[in-house]
């Protein structure tokens, strides 16, 4: 899971650096062009008039995230916002620093010379979605950027470092308006992180050799003494230490922590499931390495909607996903019918 999170990171940032430089019947392919009030997309040219087409794009990409969100939980967040994409770079770029060089000072200057670098083109890349991306790059070396270009691809750059380098997951937590609404588009069929509590309670650390619940035969919690573990583990300062269980009592969360020190978010999602969770899997990993080391079958943490997790068949004809599916169809049938 982590090779093809990297992988689809890796594609998306790839797809916006390249973007630009993509050529249409010998023009920009994809080029918002204000200053000549003509938005280029791959041969299909807009004007000021055709206004209301752009605005029917926005609409459709909106509703289409909203089914998204409705039928997969927070993926965008996870795997396609720039926030997490940029993130991903500049935590991956410091952990390089910090393994390859052994001074933190050399490491420190490493680490931001190449985040600076990173910005500043992303700061060009974007901007040459405005401005013809051949002329931004012929005018880097002497600079002859109009004043506009060079406050747009500065604050860009700026913005870029400052969230990618320092705010990162504070920005997703504080700062999206997405983040603030998404709960509304999500129904109990909507997969979100979930701690399987009934198979990992009670949690503890124990001895090598002994097996998971299956090789024991100890079998699942029924679910209310599993929640109310879960919830005491979690809340020991209001219900109080937990008791000691003898080891063939246990279940297969090993309190290993492991979960908790891999979420970019700071959760601990065995005492969720949160709303901050931006589903990018990362305690997953973390948590499926540990239980492959002991031997014990992975999915103790796993992507499932609250209806899957308690073995209840999945509804299709929801209200919010009809409700988002007939917008999209119709904007969409809209739009058809004014191209055509
Ligand atoms: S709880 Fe897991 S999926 Fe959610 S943000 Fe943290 S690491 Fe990512
Ligand atoms: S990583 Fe898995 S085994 Fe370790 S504490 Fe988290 S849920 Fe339990």
């Amino acid at each position: 899971m982590l090779r093809w999170r990297a992988w689809l990171s890796a594609m998306l940032l790839a797809s916006f650096y390249l973007l630009p430089w993509l050529r249409w019947d010998g023009r920009q392919a994809l080029l918002f062009d204000l200053s000549a009030r003509r938005f280029d997309l791959f041969g299909w040219t807009l004007w000021p008039q055709d206004v209301g087409v752009l605005l029917g794009l926005i609409a459709v990409l909106a509703t289409a995230l909203v089914l998204l969100t409705n039928l997969a939980g927070r993926v965008w967040c996870g795997y396609g916002c720039p926030q997490t994409l940029w993130s991903r770079l500049f935590r991956w770029i410091e952990q390089g620093t910090t393994r390859w060089l052994p001074s933190p000072g050399a490491a420190r200057l490493a680490r931001h010379a190449l985040w600076a670098l990173v910005a500043g083109w992303t700061g060009i890349t974007f901007v040459g979605f405005f401005s013809p991306m051949h002329g931004l790059v012929g005018n880097l070396w002497p600079l002859a950027w109009s004043g506009g270009e060079t406050f747009w691809i500065v604050f860009y750059a700026a913005a870029t470092w400052g969230n990618a380098g320092f705010l990162r997951e504070q920005v997703c937590r504080d700062l999206c308006p997405y983040a603030r609404i998404h709960g509304a588009f999500c129904d109990s069929d909507t997969p979100r992180m979930q701690y399987h509590a009934r198979r990992g309670e009670p949690r503890g650390p124990r001895v090598a050799g002994l097996g998971g619940i299956d090789a024991r035969g100890r079998g699942l919690l029924d679910p209310t003494s599993a929640s109310d573990y879960a919830f005491r583990a979690a809340h020991e300062d209001i219900a109080g230490p937990m008791p000691h269980f003898s080891a063939d009592r246990l279940g297969d969360c090993l309190d290993c922590g492991a979960c908790a020190s891999a979420c970019p978010m700071g959760l601990d999602v065995r005492a969720g499931p949160f709303p901050d969770c931006i589903g990018c899997g990362a305690c997953v990993e973390a948590c499926d390495a540990r239980l492959q080391a002991w031997q014990f079958p992975t999915g103790l943490l796993r992507y499932a909607s609250d209806n899957a997790l308690q073995q209840r068949p999945r509804r299709w004809l929801r209200p919010r996903t009809l409700a988002a599916a007939g917008t999209l169809l119709v904007l969409l049938g809209i739009g058809i019918h004014h191209i055509v």
